[in-house]
């Protein structure tokens, strides 16, 4: 099946009625551009920063990050590189001894609201993803966010970290501006964000985990975790269909962009870019070519409205 599949490597991504599919990888270091290339994704959807965070007795300074993703952004040789705030907390705790400090850790300090309690660090990171914005396309990915008020301070703060970077004549480009949409607040108050970003990504991940008020990291409930589930599909599918009516371009980048038994069900919603890990590429890309968008439109309007969406998904 693999060899199978290594076929359709260089075919593009266009459906059977000619709409063109971004299929984009999800990266965790910057080593993991090679294995983007090698299934020719045509950016980074989502490039994860927690590695240079992780584990460690200290931050990560300026010149470390700008390094890395410097190394992602040349290693993607211009093509885009989406390069996501700092998701620290809950799941991703900084070290072992951090994990148990809150009872509800995923309702807790993390993501941008870590980052945006630790101003010196985020101005760190964020210098440094400008910096490397100086050597090819890159976005900037801003995780978890629900408040209106968080959108105005990381703007501030962007602002703030240009200014330290002239004042020290420090070269940096343009990046574009995303919001991760991954928290039910974000997905039903969308018309809050909508005018302030370049992109949206929906991190499904995280929505169903919030949707469903289910730990993704506790076993003893994960048979109750349903990407079908369907208060998620009506989440995915209006946040999809808003940025769309906006113009605003819309991906998926948590594991339900990667699912190839999801594909047909994101193509019929409208979701037109994909972000997932490499391996999984070539086989979401096998069920575009295999689609028809304009068949699909009814079908998935009929899943989503459906009590029991599993039951339809084989149509
Ligand atoms: C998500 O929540 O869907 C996502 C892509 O982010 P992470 O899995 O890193 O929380
Ligand atoms: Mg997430």
């Amino acid at each position: 099946e693999r060899q199978r599949l290594s076929r359709i490597k260089n075919t593009p991504a266009v459906t059977l009625d000619g709409e063109r599919i971004e299929l984009l990888a999800n990266i965790e270091q910057p080593s993991d551009t090679l294995p983007a290339l090698a299934v020719s994704a045509v950016g980074v959807g989502l490039f994860r920063t927690e590695f240079l965070f992780m584990g460690r007795g200290k931050l990560p300074d300026e010149e470390e990050q700008y390094a890395a993703y410097c190394a992602a952004v040349e290693g993607m040789h211009g093509l885009p590189v989406t390069i996501r705030s700092v998701d620290i907390g809950a799941d991703k705790p900084l070290n072992r001894s951090s994990r148990d400090e809150h009872l509800n850790p995923a309702l807790g300090l993390r993501a941008i609201r870590w980052s945006l309690s630790e101003p010196a660090m985020f101005l760190t990171q964020l210098r440094a993803v400008l910096r490397a914005a100086a050597h090819g396309k890159v976005n900037l990915l801003i995780p978890m966010l629900a408040h209106l008020r968080e959108v105005q301070q990381v703007k501030a703060l962007l602002a703030k970290a240009r200014t330290q970077l002239d004042a020290r004549a420090a070269v940096y480009g343009p990046v574009r501006l995303g919001a991760m949409i991954e928290i039910p607040a974000a997905a039903l108050a969308l018309r809050l964000f909508l005018k302030h970003f370049d992109f949206f990504s929906i991190g499904t991940n995280d929505l169903i985990q919030y949707t469903l008020a289910i730990d993704r990291v506790d076993e003893s409930v994960a048979h109750l975790y349903d990407p079908l589930h369907p208060a998620v599909l009506q989440l995915v599918a209006s946040t999809i269909a808003e940025c769309r009516a906006q113009n605003k371009p819309v991906s998926v980048c948590g594991e339900m962009a990667g699912d190839a038994t999801m594909t047909r069900l994101l193509l019929g919603l409208g979701l037109r870019s994909f972000s997932m890990h490499p391996s999984q590429i070539l086989a979401v890309k096998q069920q575009i070519l295999r689609a028809d968008t304009r068949k699909l439109r009814a079908w998935a309007q009929q899943v989503i409205e459906s009590d029991e969406p599993a039951a339809l998904m084989a149509n």
